[in-house]
């Protein structure tokens, strides 16, 4: 959860993993000197805690499944591609940009649409038979009407998951639905004694384990803030202003085709026969198995212009 972070720079808020107590930490000046730089997402040790300010220290950095760079997140393990049906208007090439950004990551994907309940019916049966002949099973929901939340929870459930999609499309009230209520936190100095029976217990040593959740950044020079919050149905949400425009920079033209599951379902149903070319960016290429007949072959052609544009002026 978002408690106030200090603008020292290495405060960070993490998480207990059991107890989801949160406390906020400095990290050992000795992990920063071996460059282990403690992202969000991180599973940390956390030691010399004091429970009276709700401090501690990060002594240690497990290993991590995966590295996202942009936003700095560790231990990714699922994207979830938010749009919405109506206001505003689900728009394809846009769509498209998102996706392939998501692809170029290596981390599974889900894509839901919302605002449902706005949409008529013949809108959504047409969006769904076009998506799916992309390669995708859109999930469709309704944050206003509650419609899919909860195969939404279920599909996030004990992920780390970033959420990306353009403005207005219901994001934030996404991770309201579905985000825990904030844990009674308790206050030694009220009198409030519901932490000592703990202290010393093996429950608490198990609670030495926590994630990272959120960070200050740089200072008072941060330009952007990742936060990882946790949802009722276990897992966490990442809301990272960051991933909601994609840039493309690490797709590459030889790439691409990989972010297009059209281009690979065609590969693959060829197999074992390959283009005749190795390096075939499959634009009418002599010898070339992947043709144009498909609804997107347009928006490849057209990202792959954009791309060869970058290339040639990195
Ligand atoms: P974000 O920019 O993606 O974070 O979008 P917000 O969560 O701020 O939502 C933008 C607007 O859409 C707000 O006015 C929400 O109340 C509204 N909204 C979100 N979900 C739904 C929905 O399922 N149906 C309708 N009609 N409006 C929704
Ligand atoms: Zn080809």
């Amino acid at each position: 959860c978002e408690i106030p972070i200090s603008n020292e720079e290495f405060d960070l808020d993490v998480e207990g993993a059991r107890s989801g107590v949160e406390l906020l930490c400095v990290v050992k000046a000795v992990l920063k000197k071996i460059k282990r730089k403690v992202l969000v997402g991180d599973r940390v040790v956390v030691g010399s805690i004091d429970w009276v300010d709700r401090r501690g220290m990060i002594e240690n950095v497990f290993q991590r499944k995966s590295e996202m760079f942009d936003p700095p997140i560790a231990n990714v393990d699922h994207l979830l591609v938010f749009f919405s049906l109506e206001q505003p208007k689900l728009e394809s090439f846009s769509l498209t940009r998102f996706l392939v950004e998501a692809e170029s990551t290596g981390i599974p994907l889900s894509l839901a649409l919302n605002k449902l309940e706005l949409a008529e019916e013949e809108t959504v049966e047409e969006w769904k038979a076009r998506i799916r002949s992309w390669g995708y099973e859109p999930l469709f929901c309704s944050i206003e009407t509650k419609h899919g939340l909860g195969t939404l929870e279920f599909i996030l459930r004990d992920q780390t998951t970033v959420v990306a999609g353009p403005s207005g499309v219901g994001k934030s009230s996404l991770i309201n639905a579905l985000r825990s209520n904030p844990r009674r936190v308790p206050d030694p100095k009220e009198g409030d004694n519901w932490f000592e029976p703990i202290l010393g217990s093996k429950w608490f040593e198990e609670q030495r384990i926590g994630e990272v959740s959120s960070r200050s950044g740089r200072g008072k020079h941060t330009t952007r803030h990742v936060s990882l919050l946790p949802l009722s149905g276990g897992g966490y949400l990442a809301d990272t202003p960051g991933f909601n425009q994609p840039s493309l920079l690490k797709v590459m033209k030889q790439s691409l085709a990989q972010a297009f599951p059209e281009i690979q379902k065609r590969l693959d149903a060829h197999e074992p026969a390959k283009c005749a070319f190795n390096n075939c960016l499959h634009i009418g290429e002599p010898g070339c198995i992947v043709k144009g007949d498909w609804e997107r072959y347009p928006y490849y052609l057209q990202l792959l212009d954009e791309i060869k544009i970058r290339e040639e002026f990195q």
